[in-house]
């Protein structure tokens, strides 16, 4: 098995890899262990004080289950697998606050986290717009939880395809082009009536086979590699796209564990 990391976002939210060597059920039980089995921090439970706002509580509480919130795994615990027992305690949740008056617009930065390490991954997200005098106050609680039960909880958008084989055959010579206007991702080029493609851009391609179909010489040839893929990691930012994986890895490892106990039983 062979990874390589192709490129990477600012911030480590976003990661592209080639993967080689690994059969697509193998990936696509890494991606589902990704999206749905890491633990990340959302809101899950409001306490209304006071709400004039336009919105209902309950949409509101739904605006702020879905603010992403910056997730230190190595300090926190899931609640069912906590020394409280589920009770709740310093280790299992976090506790904010909220308090503003209107005429402005409430944005992620007004809450109040009583860890300081804990914040709003993105703090210009607006929750709600109070007008003269409306007032919002509120105290919330989030908890660690797995995206399988809602997708709040999941750290990002994990997918994957399989490798491009774009070739271009001998028998393109009139330099008619239909096959660079057809590509959508502009992977395709012509000059001075030569086509090419650009290496760069080859990971772009979705394998639509529009170059294909629109050639009117069958000169474009598009093929999957189906032992290699191109894997793509987008945090939604409580995590860093190689917290993800290595957080999926550990997941798997244990669950590999507790199969082996029971089939030893
Ligand atoms: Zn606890």
């Amino acid at each position: 098995m062979k990874l390589e990391l192709v490129s990477k976002e600012k911030g480590n939210q976003k990661a592209c890899f080639e993967v080689d060597g690994v059969d697509y059920w193998f990936l696509n039980s890494m991606r589902r262990l990704m999206a749905n089995e890491v633990p990340v921090l959302a809101i899950e439970d409001v306490e209304f004080r006071k709400n004039d706002s336009a919105l209902y509580d309950e949409i509101i509480a739904l605006r702020l289950g879905l603010l992403p919130l910056t997730t230190e795994l190595k300090s926190l615990s899931l609640k069912e697998n906590c020394t409280c027992k589920g009770a709740g305690c310093g280790q299992c949740q976090v506790v904010m606050s909220l308090k503003e008056k209107g005429p402005k617009m409430v944005y992620a930065k007004h809450i109040k986290f009583k860890d300081p390490k804990i914040e709003c991954v993105y703090p210009e997200m607006p929750i709600v717009k109070l007008d003269k005098n409306q007032e919002l106050e509120f105290e919330a609680i989030a908890v660690l939880g797995k995206g399988k039960e809602h997708v709040k909880w999941s750290p990002g958008l994990i997918y994957y395809k399989y490798y491009p084989l774009l070739k271009i055959t001998e028998k393109c010579k009139d330099g008619c082009k239909a096959c660079v206007e057809a590509c959508p991702q502009g992977i395709l080029e012509s000059k001075g009536g030569k086509l090419s493609i650009n290496d760069k851009k080859l990971l772009d391609c979705h394998l639509c086979k529009a170059c294909v179909e629109a050639c009117p010489h069958g000169s474009v040839k598009l093929e999957q590699d189906e032992t290699k893929h191109v894997l793509y990691i987008e945090s939604w930012g409580q995590l860093s796209f190689k917290d993800i994986g290595l957080e999926a890895t550990e997941i798997f490892e244990n669950k590999l564990l507790e199969l082996a106990k029971l089939i030893k039983k």
